[in-house]
């Protein structure tokens, strides 16, 4: 007897040792999860902008003594790609398997981005599909000239229509002095409007601030808690609809309440700490992005925004309403042409324009002034093929929303408010 029990305690023991014990696939994708955090922190210390925002634990922090080589941040990143692909995900619900494709794709983002930084040549295209999980279409220069066009024939008066229309529209620029009331009534606006639908707690807040020297128009600084540093920036100036344009986009319902919604329901409430970290090369902003533009028509559908501008923002900006219908009939169809930015920058990063060029053909097709031109080129030289997250992410996020919502403006919102609050890239809404 004795020598049978020996003999079983030493099968037994064999069969638990020779089995290389399976990690829960879920442990498994949060440690994964956790290695994304430091590996994007790691990444924030060869490039400035990539950690837009950070609240996760303390001590993750890094200094910059702790600078690994970018070719062992590369390896590592592509070991976590690799394990993340081998997970089971048989028995994951559908909030798990978002998750998993999330930081799946996220993963795939820092790994492009070490490449580009350690010099690895890529297309635009090639840039877009690993940074922000698309590729944007591609427009011919013909597909513009027809647009042109017809803004020709809308703008009023004769001769070089880029002069025409800026002549038109500098009737409808907000004196500086102006500027702050104008954008907090507009704040005020989409607050409210945004409260109807969204459930946010009663702390949550921002600050406005007035910049100068920036390659974007405004920049919301997502702190952590349901607060944000909104930046505008005021070097060129600020048209009436761009009021509308920057409260919806970077407060409501735009990156403050994004941000803030994923940071309450998937860090806080279900402690996933790969949404403690915002990188801002990633497929996360496609969707902030273009949640942020989509928001501005949701927030406002049908005439609701011209009627508000009309009767509120115009009287507040002392300026004449009584061209408005005109001026919306023109940023219409310019607002055509925001793939015009598109083609010229995947142009400039393939290398078939100079910067001339590039501010040549901005100012040919997208109807922009020099001024604004030279400020578009900057922007592509610091954040690069990011330019997509805004138009097509915008193009995107539409189509998903109202192939599941229809034109029911209250549908909308329900379908609008959960991809806001759920962790989707560009992928998965096509
Ligand atoms: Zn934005």
């Amino acid at each position: 007897m004795k020598n049978i029990a020996l003999f079983s305690l030493v099968v037994v023991s064999l069969l638990i040792f020779s089995c290389k014990p399976q990690m829960d696939p879920k442990t498994e994708i949060n440690n994964i999860a956790e290695e994304y955090v430091k590996l994007c922190l790691h990444t924030g210390l060869h490039d400035p902008y990539f950690v837009d925002a950070y609240y996760g634990p303390e001590e993750w922090k890094l200094t910059e003594e702790q600078k690994k080589p970018l070719q062992d941040l590369i390896n590592h990143t592509q070991e976590l790609i690799t394990k993340a692909t081998a997970i089971d995900k048989t028995n994951f619900d559908e909030a798990w398997q978002l998750r998993h494709n999330y930081l799946h794709k996220q993963l795939i983002a820092v790994k492009t981005r070490l490449e580009l930084l350690n010099g690895k040549k890529m297309t635009f295209d090639e840039q877009t599909k690993g940074l922000f999980d698309a590729v944007a279409p591609t427009y011919t220069e013909e597909y513009f000239e027809g647009l042109i066009a017809e803004l020709d024939a809308a703008v009023p008066g004769k001769g070089d229509l880029n002069k025409r229309l800026e002549k038109f529209t500098n009737q409808f620029i907000i004196p500086e002095d102006k500027l702050d009331a104008v954008f907090t009534a507009a704040i005020n606006e989409c607050r409210k409007r945004t409260l109807k639908y969204v459930d946010l707690p009663e702390h949550e807040n921002f600050t406005v601030e007035y910049v100068k020297n920036e390659p974007w128009g405004a920049y919301n600084w997502y702190k952590g808690n349901f607060f944000s540093i909104i930046q505008v920036n005021t070097d060129l100036p600020k048209k009436i609809d761009s009021a509308i344009d920057l409260a919806c986009h970077e407060g409501y319902p735009g990156h403050h309440v994004y941000n803030g919604l994923l940071e309450k329901t998937m860090y806080k409430e279900r402690g996933w700490v790969e949404f403690s970290v915002y990188a801002l090369f990633s497929p996360q902003s496609l969707i902030a992005e273009g949640s942020a533009n989509y928001g501005i028509p949701v927030t406002f559908p049908g005439d609701d925004r011209i009627k508000f501008e009309k009767e509120v923002l115009f009287p507040i900006a002392g300026l004449d309403a009584s061209k408005v219908d005109k001026y919306y009939e023109i940023e219409r169809l310019k607002s055509k042409l925001s793939f015009a930015g598109n083609e010229a920058g995947r142009k400039y990063i393939n290398g078939e324009f100079t910067a001339e060029q590039y501010v040549e053909w901005r100012q040919k097709y997208s109807l922009v002034t020099k001024e604004r031109a030279e400020q578009n080129l900057s922007f592509v030289e610091r954040f690069g093929t990011y330019i997509i997250n805004y138009n097509y992410g915008q193009q995107l996020v539409k189509e998903y929303v109202e192939r599941k919502a229809g034109d029911d403006p209250e549908k909308i919102w329900e379908v609008y408010v959960e991809l806001l609050s759920k962790p989707y890239t560009a992928s998965l809404l096509q």
